[in-house]
């Protein structure tokens, strides 16, 4: 079987592994923690906290923008429910933006007719680790005196206009899961680029304490001052990051290549009118983090599906847009997002990792003209 992804982990990287467990009998439970936020904070020139998950990471930048019961946070519908939930668990509510027409990002003229004065933050995904329109996003947030966070989950090392992605808005978050660019399996990042929050956020992070002035030694102990969680992430899990975050450029460039080959090659059955390929805009340097292409209609999508598993590819759709959710639903959401739903019927993600050989992606394109020839 020809798998989706997998994670960019090498066999070398066990070593990381064993020297996580040496530093636990020399009781040093967050070396390899610091050590990743130390080369994020380098990297990305901005402050990184290591969290358990991209989610956990948005649950913090919840959590220090203080928000509450109605209060409304707009949040485009075609992503992963772990953009959301830190919000609904707080009681806040989610007002549903669409995605544009020829992306699956969010559409700036949505955000706008969602706006209200109870609107307390706009959180962006750049899909596939492609940009959204941030220059636009910016002007109507300031406006609107309302800050943006980025869910950059797919965004490692991706570009907009030459900025890193996560490091825009007043808060970002990277998520280190199993199917991402650079993995740990479970992990994430939060990173915090407007530093009137790092107050709050380092006491969110320390489950509402002032450790980290502790660690600073600034306090010869520390104490409970204000609300939060435990988010710190294992030292075991952040061990597994230490080299791949250094090889995130290397990382990213094997997939970008792959990803070209894929665009090349296809691109014969987007000008016959059979799929349409991935528009990137011209402010977008993205990671190749996901290479889509897009069918007709959810049936032609949903027979391609399973005729490349019969060919040994698996191949996944993504997004079930949110506002149609059971969830939402209960809670008469009735929100009609055109373009969410035409990506949660269209789109299909094909193979693309660092270990899919050529031959592998050979048989991909190969596969994929044979549906179309059929
Ligand atoms: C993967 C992902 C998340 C959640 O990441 P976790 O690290 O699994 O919590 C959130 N948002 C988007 C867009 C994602 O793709």
């Amino acid at each position: 079987m020809i798998l989706l992804s997998k994670p960019a982990v090498e066999l070398n990287d066990g070593v990381l592994l064993q020297d996580a467990v040496l530093q636990m009998q020399q009781g040093q439970f967050h070396r390899s923690v610091t050590e990743c936020e130390n080369y994020l904070q380098q990297q990305y020139n901005t402050t990184a906290f290591l969290t358990p998950s991209c989610t956990a990471a948005l649950e913090i930048a919840a959590l220090t923008l203080q928000l509450k019961p109605g209060d409304e946070v707009i949040v485009p519908s075609y992503t992963f429910v772990g953009t959301v939930t830190p919000f609904t668990k707080l009681g806040v509510t989610i007002r549903f933006a669409d995605s544009t027409a020829t992306h699956p990002n969010v559409d700036v003229e949505s955000i706008k007719q969602k706006l209200s004065e109870k609107t307390k933050a706009i959180v962006v995904v750049h899909y596939a680790g492609v940009a959204c329109a941030m220059n636009e996003l910016l002007s109507l947030a300031a406006d609107a005196g309302v800050p943006v966070l980025e869910d950059a989950a797919h965004c490692i090392g991706a570009k907009y206009n030459n900025q890193y992605l996560g490091t825009i808005g007043g808060l970002g978050a990277i998520s280190f899961d199993s199917q991402k660019n650079i993995s740990c399996l479970q992990g994430g990042a939060l990173f915090v680029n407007n530093h009137n929050y790092l107050p709050i956020a380092e006491t969110v992070r320390y489950n509402g304490t002032n450790k980290a002035a502790f660690l600073r030694k600034e306090t010869t102990s520390f104490e409970w001052v204000g609300n939060g969680g435990n988010y710190e992430i294992s030292n075991i899990s952040a061990a597994l990051l230490v080299q791949q975050l250094k090889r995130t450029q290397e990382i990213n460039r094997q997939r970008l290549n792959m990803w070209q080959h894929y665009f090349t090659a296809l691109e014969p059955l987007q000008a016959n009118g059979f799929i349409a390929l991935p528009a990137v805009p011209s402010y977008a340097q993205h990671n190749a983090h996901v290479f889509y292409v897009l069918l007709p209609d959810a049936n032609k999508r949903n027979s391609f599906i399973a005729f490349m598993q019969s060919k040994g590819i698996q191949v996944l759709f993504h997004y079930l847009a949110l506002h149609r959710s059971p969830y939402m639903q209960a809670q008469q959401v009735n929100d009609h997002l055109p373009y969410a739903g035409q990506f949660e019927e269209r789109l299909v993600r094909l193979p693309l990792h660092t270990q899919l050989s050529k031959e592998e992606q050979q048989k991909v394109i190969n596969s994929v003209y044979s549906f179309f020839e059929q």
